[in-house]
């Protein structure tokens, strides 16, 4: 793989930023959402709903609520999902004028995450897309390995 310019960065969103997208949409930063935002604006990796309802102070938000809020911001371009294959989705915040296409390298030991800036050129999927007849081919891709720490 090349290393391939995209548009992704991982740099901290500004909380007010953040909460300037919910209104421009006309949504409301309701106490649980801005609790969600906040959490995954100080994570720099994808969050399971399990681990944001762990991390929130207890009685803030209740699952079905992080869910909800989830599929709103989801829906509204704010985070994105990824899949580790456990069947546990994972939501990470994604910037502004950003896709968040990005992908990941996870230790199959201790779940450690690294954030990977590199990804397949974009000629791959013209030719896949050509060959088949395909168009708009795009792809979700994740890493998994053994992390320095976890190497015997
Ligand atoms: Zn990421
Ligand atoms: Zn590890
Ligand atoms: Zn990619």
């Amino acid at each position: 793989m090349k290393p391939h310019a995209h548009s992704h960065s991982h740099k901290r969103q500004e909380m007010s930023a953040l909460t300037g997208r919910l209104r421009r949409q006309s949504r409301k930063i309701t106490g649980p959402r801005a609790a969600i935002l906040e959490m995954l604006r100080r994570h720099p990796h994808p969050l399971t709903i399990r681990e944001i309802l762990d991390a929130l102070p207890r009685g803030q938000c209740d699952l079905a609520t992080i869910y909800r809020s989830m599929h709103l911001l989801e829906e509204m371009g704010i985070v994105k999902r990824f899949d580790f294959g456990d069947g546990a989705a994972r939501f990470e915040l994604v910037g502004e004028n950003d896709d968040g296409h990005h992908h990941h390298l996870v230790c199959t030991k201790c779940s450690e995450v690294v954030e990977i800036g590199e990804c397949f050129p974009g000629e791959i999927e013209k030719r896949i897309a050509a060959r088949n007849g395909f168009k708009a081919v795009t792809h979700k891709l994740e890493f998994f390995g053994v992390c320095p720490a976890c190497q015997p």
